[in-house]
């Protein structure tokens, strides 16, 4: 797997940064996301519940860049959580919504814990021919973040 750049770190803690915005809750994971171009300019961000309590953040970001014509084919979506593959509050998942943006590049700190449902979302997006860069260094601040969730892991 492709070793992740200083900027790459740098937008992934940005991310992680942003999930602590999230509203705290044992129902969800408090995730940031952040959009940014190939020049190096952030063009969205999210967290999960910022328009609604559903509402990840891959989708918040994501929602703000829709219908705007925007090319991400050379974007990047960085995420401090892996893109979720299953939900049961919505029909869509994090990972179908970056698939379908045509984004091409996603960075991620921490892999979904088995928890809320079983998470596919790395393998799917690299099926889908997705480069995916994970910086597992950074998952103990994520881990930090989500002690009210993930405190209640019995694994
Ligand atoms: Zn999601």
């Amino acid at each position: 797997m492709t070793l992740p750049s200083e900027a790459d770190r740098f937008w992934t803690r940005s991310a992680i940064d942003l999930s602590r915005l999230s509203p705290p809750s044992p129902a969800h994971y408090a995730v940031g996301a952040v959009v940014v171009g190939p020049a190096g300019n952030p063009m969205a961000t999210g967290y999960t519940g910022e328009t609604d309590a559903h509402f990840h953040a891959e989708e918040e970001a994501l929602a703000k860049l829709a219908g705007r014509g925007f090319d991400l084919s050379g974007a990047t979506i960085y995420t401090s959580l892996e893109p979720c593959t299953t939900r049961k509050s919505r029909p869509v998942s994090c990972t179908e919504l970056i698939m379908a943006s045509g984004l091409r590049r996603v960075v991620l700190a921490l892999r979904e814990p088995l928890r809320f449902a079983d998470c596919t979302g790395v393998e799917t997006l690299l099926s889908g021919g997705i480069e995916v860069i994970e910086i597992p260094d950074l998952g103990d601040a994520v881990r930090d973040i989500n002690a009210h969730v993930m405190g209640m892991q019995t694994t």
